[in-house]
């Protein structure tokens, strides 16, 4: 039998379209650890400024090494999800040391932050609570609502980014419901920005919230040690759920979860989907995830140096006249107007060796498109020196600078 050719001829179409109006996504292959530079297929070597490696674990040797082990030693998977069999003791260790370094109670992995967040708000609402989410918010989080509100039958709003009177008074109008869930990231990943923590956590006290952060960014970047947004604003405890990544500082291979009250995670143990349905996170990757976590606890230099190597960036790539939103994460994104100019500078910093990505409408809005840089610690001065000479070359080329 011959396969229903119109199912594949649609999706030519579109393709085709996507092509056309030139936004179609060309995959780059890597042959080489995710680093400061890395080996790109077709391109040679290349300083990346667009991994979410803000520590620099991916490649260490300890965080490898540690996976190799957990090879080993646990084999290549659980086979099982985690209720059922697939629960190693890894995975406590893991669990243990995330709820410390985040500072709650206990903690529970997932296999992505986005199976964690996924799985939060389906799980803790019920009919008549109420979640608002802010309108920057990761999309994870706004697919969470959505399932939420499609099968628990919540109400649902967005806030303004970071408008916290557009906030409370929402929450105020709303004070009927039973349960107040406020969504927000800790970082915003498009623009850098840090969610207003504490004024958030007050209104939710004085509105009788919750407040569950996604600290994706911030996790090994935010605070003195790391620790995240709670730790930078002197909050660490006060938030009530935090689900973060193990993706992006922590390691960058794979997996989320979430931190918050012992019997919350007891419950999403108990009943959140995800956990119930899929298999556990893969031994490997909680091993080689401790590591990260325990070297980033061992070494919080790397926290620190970070942060030089980002305040560095910012300050020469301002110095070369582009004007960078302000912030003080390692997110720099560089608006240069037009989505095309935005793609056309990624493309011709590339040329240069240095791999960055543009984004544009509607991922951004109309006229803000730009190049999201990322800094990371294992970045060296002369990484981030050769990033700017190349930032200068093609801002003057295009007339940006
Ligand atoms: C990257 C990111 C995620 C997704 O993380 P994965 O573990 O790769 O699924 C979720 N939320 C935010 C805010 C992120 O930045």
């Amino acid at each position: 039998m011959a396969l229903n050719p119109t199912f594949v001829q649609d999706f030519e179409a579109q393709i085709a379209q996507l092509k056309a109006d030139r936004v179609y996504k060309r995959l780059n292959h890597l042959d080489s650890p995710q680093g400061p530079r890395v080996r790109m297929e077709g391109r040679g070597e290349v300083v990346i400024l667009s991994s979410n490696n803000y520590l620099g674990l991916a490649d260490d040797p300890a965080v490898v090494e540690a996976g190799h082990e957990g090879l080993r030693r646990y084999g290549a998977g659980t086979a099982s999800v985690r209720f059922i069999c697939g629960t190693f003791t890894v995975h406590r260790e893991l669990e243990t040391a995330l709820a410390r370094f985040v500072g709650t109670e206990a903690a529970l992995s997932y296999v992505s932050a986005w199976n964690a967040n996924e799985a939060l708000t389906a799980t803790v609402v019920e009919a008549g609570d109420f979640v608002i989410s802010d309108e920057l918010n990761h999309a994870s989080i706004i697919d969470s609502i959505r399932l939420a509100k499609a099968i628990k039958k919540c109400t649902t709003a967005v806030y303004k980014h970071s408008d916290l009177d557009d906030l409370r008074a929402k929450l105020r109008a709303n004070r009927d419901a039973k349960r107040k869930l406020i969504w927000t990231d800790g970082v915003f990943s498009m623009e850098g920005s840090i969610a207003k923590l504490p004024d958030i956590l007050q209104i939710a006290r004085e509105e009788n919230a919750v407040v569950v952060m996604d600290d994706s960014h911030a996790t090994g970047v935010l605070g003195k040690t790391g620790r995240g947004t709670a730790e930078h604003f002197g909050v660490l405890g006060e938030v009530d759920v935090i689900t973060s990544t193990l993706g992006k500082a922590l390691g960058g291979a794979a997996g989320g979860f979430i931190a918050g009250p012992a019997a919350l995670v007891d419950m999403m143990t108990q009943r959140s989907r995800p956990q119930l349905f899929s298999n556990a996170l893969p031994p490997t990757v909680a091993a080689s995830s401790l590591a990260a976590v325990e070297l980033t606890e061992r070494e919080p230099a790397r926290v620190e140096t970070l942060r030089e190597n980002a305040r560095y960036f910012r300050e020469r790539i301002i110095e070369a006249g582009f004007k960078p939103l302000a912030g003080e994460t390692p997110i720099i994104p560089i608006i240069v107007g037009e989505t095309a100019a935005a793609i056309q500078m990624s493309d011709l910093l590339l040329d240069e060796g240095v791999f960055v990505t543009g984004f544009g409408f509607p991922v951004v809005p109309q006229g803000q498109a730009r190049v999201r840089c990322q800094i990371s610690a294992a970045h060296t001065r002369d990484d981030l020196d050769f990033a700017v000479a190349a930032f200068k070359k093609v801002g003057a080329k295009l007339g940006i600078i």
